[in-house]
């Protein structure tokens, strides 16, 4: 039974641009009254790699204790494939992600969120093994550290593996790292891959299937994205919360989950919506859910 308990503050957040400098992405999301944040630490859609200086580290820090926003998320480039079966690429990508995660350490950013690959045809079996076998190896070159993967669900488009809770779990058990690796859940993307959870019943049977074969003690973040197409259809396409597939009903009952109370939600929805800043209305539309 419901009491009249006030509820903590949802920990909402959104994926902002770092164009202006990373410890501005900070300002901009307390200027949208969010309590977490994700960057991308580079350019996500080239293999050129930056490191991050003094100064900028320094900013970061400053702008963190500023805002008080210390839930901050990297999300990794787009290209990295370590399930992949071409030598170069696969060495390319190790190293991509060794770079990434020096630089969520420079700047003290705890957790990197990471698309975990695609087979290419070699099956389901060699791809997760070769992605844990991957992640080790970034891990021991990093050594001691404190930034975590974060495995995120994915729709499953081509021989994307991440579709199935079951194949995310394997991934990090046969990882001599799992202590370190935890998992992203993103709505549009498990919703594509076949879990609805536009209803509470099948909102119910997919978190289920969430806590039984990963576990919610190992779920760090959650992607909050609208749909454009149907359960099922493995296409990943992100829409304004309440206007795709998923709809107002889905972010109610994920929104109001007290097990996810304490776990950052962020929004990688549209920008602009007629002209105006879609981020604040998605944001007040997921606040307005809440209670
Ligand atoms: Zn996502």
């Amino acid at each position: 039974m419901k009491t009249k308990e006030r509820k903590t503050p949802l920990i909402l957040g959104a994926h902002l641009s770092i164009a202006r400098g990373i410890h501005r992405a900070l300002h901009d999301a307390a200027d949208l009254g969010c309590g977490a944040l994700q960057v991308f630490t580079k350019n996500a859609g080239t293999w050129r790699e930056k490191d991050i200086t003094d100064k900028q580290a320094d900013a970061f820090g400053a702008a963190v204790e500023e805002t008080g926003i210390k839930q901050v998320f990297s999300h990794c480039a787009y290209l990295i494939n370590l399930a992949g079966n071409d030598e170069e690429k696969t060495a390319m990508s190790v190293e991509a992600l060794y770079r990434e995660m020096l630089r969520c350490e420079k700047l003290g950013i705890p957790f990197v969120v990471l698309h975990p690959g695609s087979h290419m045809g070699d099956g389901e079996e060699k791809g997760i093994q070769r992605i844990a076998a991957n992640l080790d190896r970034v891990m021991e070159r990093i050594g001691k550290g404190k930034t975590m993967v974060l495995l995120e669900t994915t729709a499953g488009q081509g021989s994307a593996l991440g579709c199935t809770f079951e194949q995310l779990a394997a991934m990090r058990d046969r990882s001599n790292c799992g202590d370190r690796i935890g998992f992203c859940l993103d709505t549009c993307h498990i919703f594509a891959a076949g879990y609805d959870i536009s209803d509470e019943k099948s909102y119910k049977r997919t978190m289920t299937a969430f806590d039984d074969a990963i576990g919610l003690s190992h779920l760090c973040l959650l992607h909050l994205n609208d749909v454009k197409k149907p359960c099922g259809s493995r296409v990943d396409r992100h829409t304004h919360i309440g206007e795709g597939y998923i709809g107002d009903a889905g972010f109610r009952l994920v929104v109001n989950d007290s097990r996810l109370s304490a776990i950052p939600m962020i929004i990688e929805t549209p920008k602009e919506k007629e002209g105006q800043n879609a981020d604040k209305i998605n944001l007040d539309r997921l606040r307005a859910f809440y209670g």
